[in-house]
């Protein structure tokens, strides 16, 4: 979802997911001195993640999308079972708050905006440069995928190791050759290969490190 999210509005920021947590119960307890945790102490505060002592009123996790540098927020969102959930909640409330028109949702495009990232513009750059006809129909396309590496570039900013599309693509095409049907209970299941990663790939980025290991592997089978 993160690279889904549009600057925002605002001041062209980063959204960022926010956590919090607020109390759970609506009425007051008497017997209890509210000014220092939640009501008496204000709304929920980015970043309050402390638990609380065992005697005071019971809170419930919360998340919204706000924006890194002006501080715009979405509403809270309780988390509820499903944090990924809350979290779609909050992102299609930061989206919508945008008044860009609507586009149509074209297969294409769509894939374009979930799938493209700051690390395609050379690949995009590379085919523009190539295209010297059908700029009617061409036209149009480029300003939306260039319109969307805008965006990723600073969405994506630190939250996600992106490597161009066709890399990762090839990637996942060569773990798909070794995916084994396995049967467990009655129900069958894809299981990908385990692969090895060298102790020495440590320090790296988790993203980086599983892209190497991937690519440590022998060519797929081109046949
Ligand atoms: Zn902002």
């Amino acid at each position: 979802m993160y690279e889904q999210l549009i600057p925002c509005d605002h001041c062209g920021g980063r959204p960022t997911v926010g956590r919090s947590q607020r109390l759970v119960s609506k009425l007051p307890n008497p017997q209890f001195d509210y000014t220092e945790w939640g009501r008496m102490s204000g709304p929920p505060r980015i970043g309050d993640r402390l638990p609380r002592p065992p005697e005071v009123p019971k809170t419930e996790p919360l998340v919204c999308i706000y924006c890194a540098d002006c501080g715009m927020q979405t509403p809270w969102e309780a988390t509820g079972r499903d944090e990924k959930v809350a979290m779609d909640r909050c992102g299609a409330v930061w989206n919508r708050r945008l008044n860009r028109p609507a586009a149509e949702k074209t297969e294409l495009q769509r894939l374009v905006e979930r799938e493209m990232g700051a690390a395609d513009i050379p690949a995009v750059l590379e085919l523009l440069s190539r295209t010297d006809s059908d700029w009617e129909e061409m036209g149009p396309m480029f300003a939306m995928i260039a319109r969307r590496l805008v965006d990723a570039t600073i969405v994506t900013f630190d939250s996600w190791a992106i490597d161009p599309v066709l890399n990762d693509a090839a990637r996942y095409r060569k773990l798909m050759q070794l995916v084994k049907w396995v049967e467990i209970d009655g129900e069958r299941y894809a299981q990908f290969p385990k692969i090895y990663t060298p102790a020495e790939h440590n320090e790296m980025l988790f993203e980086d490190r599983i892209a190497t290991a991937v690519d440590s592997m022998p060519d797929r089978d081109r046949w």
